[in-house]
């Protein structure tokens, strides 16, 4: 067991090797116009380095390398437990290597090192696993017929697929991707985030060190609407696979409109409702989760539980409980030391788009009840405090959109049915939370709410077997589960004339 230290950590980052060109074809290569952009430290708002900035031509080589790798049938054609081996394998050094990646998403993106060590890299490393295994699992069908012929119905591969993943878990969203397209025998083009581009490259070494053919993962740096629209808009790409906001997952429906039709999978915004009825008696176990829920990973995760609806009857006493348990666990350091639980917000840009919003609450009458501002110790950094408005209405902007950042909002609510009333009255769907001891009220939650992710007594739990997508505009994706792996497929009929 790795004793890990503040010191520890800080000699981790100043040995790191930073890998910044394009991955493509099995080697590094920088943009041909050889132009870059900086990557920051949201912590210290220092420049890391500067990464290849890629755009047509460097997504048009990628594509090219992915299309002759899937042509060639060196991994879409290797036999199922030839594949299983190396996606093992390639999971075990990714698990290898935990620290290295716990340091640069650290880094790169300002979450607390410990969350990779505890959330980010086991998440990962579970998907490779989980898909890894489905390989030799997942069959097509033969299908009754008369005796005069014989039908089958055949799973193939999609051919190449491009992974456009955000910033907020940078490894693990790309390894909820990777897993099942790299299961199902595509060949991939990820494009990281442009906040958060330093751990792709490794990830990518390691399939080719664990024995993936080359060609079969490449990786393009750049800005969205450069490398990410060049890759949503090419012509070879079978499906963009995308996570991060709703806005751009619908320009990449427009794209695929605009160019070949590709397939397009989003999983996309939220705004996640959690709800405490009147009957549950544990305020301390329900209001942990809350606070967990809205501010892990600084609020910057698609089901932050932003909306906490809370039964009028226990409302001041949660209220109370809620600020005590937020103000003893959640506070912002340097996400490299391991005592922290709250690191900087991604980019200062991002820091002023949340305070905005807290702006914007107390402009329309929210009451301000925790935070509300950067941490004057830590003006160096992109930080916001954690912060709690009571006295909410579901009209507030505060309710309605999606802030991405550590500011929860309180709504009192009347029993059940005006819980989801107002918990369904959002353009998102992917997650919802109730606390009660009606087993009554949590089947008719589970049955109404409009989410694609439903919790009773409990926030965030799940493994490799539950889904991971939404309802309404968060989008049509599926990640993690069988499921999953169904979306990087296509199916083909086969009808035999035996007559
Ligand atoms: P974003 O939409 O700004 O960016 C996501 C990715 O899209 C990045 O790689 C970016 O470069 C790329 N991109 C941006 N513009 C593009 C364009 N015009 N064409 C092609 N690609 C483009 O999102 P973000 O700020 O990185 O991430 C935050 C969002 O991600 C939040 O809305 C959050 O809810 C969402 N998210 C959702 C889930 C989920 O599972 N539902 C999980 C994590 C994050």
């Amino acid at each position: 067991m790795t004793d890990y230290t503040l010191d520890f950590w800080m000699a981790k980052a100043a040995g790191l090797k930073l890998r910044t060109e394009h991955f493509i074809d099995g080697a590094y290569l920088p943009s041909a116009d050889g132009r870059r952009f900086p990557t920051i430290n949201p912590a210290t708002g220092e420049t890391i380095t500067e990464v290849a900035r890629g755009g047509q031509a460097e997504i048009d080589r990628a594509v090219a390398s992915a299309r002759k790798a899937f042509r060639s049938g060196v991994w879409s054609k290797m036999a199922p437990r030839e594949r299983m081996a190396v996606l093992e394998k390639f999971a075990a050094l990714v698990e290898a290597h935990t620290d290295e990646f716990a340091v640069l998403d650290s880094l790169d993106m300002g979450k607390p090192v410990m969350d990779m060590i505890n959330i980010d890299v086991p998440g990962s490393v579970m998907a490779l696993k989980f898909f890894a295994e489905t390989i030799d699992k997942f069959n097509g069908s033969v299908t009754n017929t008369a005796a005069d012929a014989l039908h089958y119905i055949l799973r193939q591969p999609l051919g190449v697929v491009g992974l456009i993943v955000p910033w907020n878990y940078p490894l693990m969203m790309a390894a909820w991707k990777l897993g099942p397209a790299l299961a199902a025998g595509n060949s991939v083009v990820l494009k990281p985030a442009e906040q958060s581009p330093l751990s792709a490259n490794l990830l990518a070494e390691l399939f080719l060190e664990a024995g993936g053919p080359t060609g079969v993962f490449n990786v393009v740096h750049g800005l969205g609407e450069e490398a990410g629209r060049a890759l949503a808009l090419h012509m070879d790409v079978d499906k963009i696979a995308f996570t991060g906001s709703t806005e751009v997952g619908k320009l990449l429906m427009v794209y695929a409109g605009q160019s070949n039709m590709k397939r397009v999978s989003t999983e996309c915004g939220g705004k996640t409702p959690q709800i405490i009825l009147s009957d549950w008696d544990d305020l301390e176990t329900a209001a942990t989760y809350a606070v967990n829920g809205i501010y892990g990973n600084q609020g910057e995760v698609c089901n932050a539980g932003s909306r906490i609806l809370v039964a009028r009857e226990i409302h001041d006493a949660f209220v109370e409980k809620f600020i005590e348990i937020a103000q003893a666990s959640f506070l912002p350091g340097n996400p490299l030391d391991p005592a922290t639980t709250m690191g900087p917000l991604v980019t200062a840009e991002h820091q002023a788009r949340v305070l905005g919003y807290v702006e914007k609450g107390r402009a329309e009458g929210a009451t301000l009840a925790m935070g509300g501002a950067a941490p004057a110790a830590l003006n160096a950094g992109a930080y916001v405090a954690p912060t709690l408005f009571t006295g909410v209405t579901n009209q507030m902007t505060i309710a309605r959109e999606e802030i991405f950042g550590p500011v929860g909002a309180i709504i009192p609510v009347d029993g059940l049915d005006n819980a989801l009333e107002i918990a369904n009255d959002s353009i998102y769907g992917l997650a919802a939370s109730v606390w009660t001891r009606d087993l009554n009220a949590a089947h008719r939650f589970a049955r109404d709410m409009e989410a694609g992710v439903c919790w009773v007594n409990c926030f965030d739990h799940g493994d490799m077997t539950s889904i991971w997508g939404g309802y309404k505009q968060t989008g049509n994706g599926r990640d993690k589960c069988f499921e999953a792996l169904s979306q990087y497929t296509q199916t083909k009929s086969v009808w035999l004339n035996l007559g």
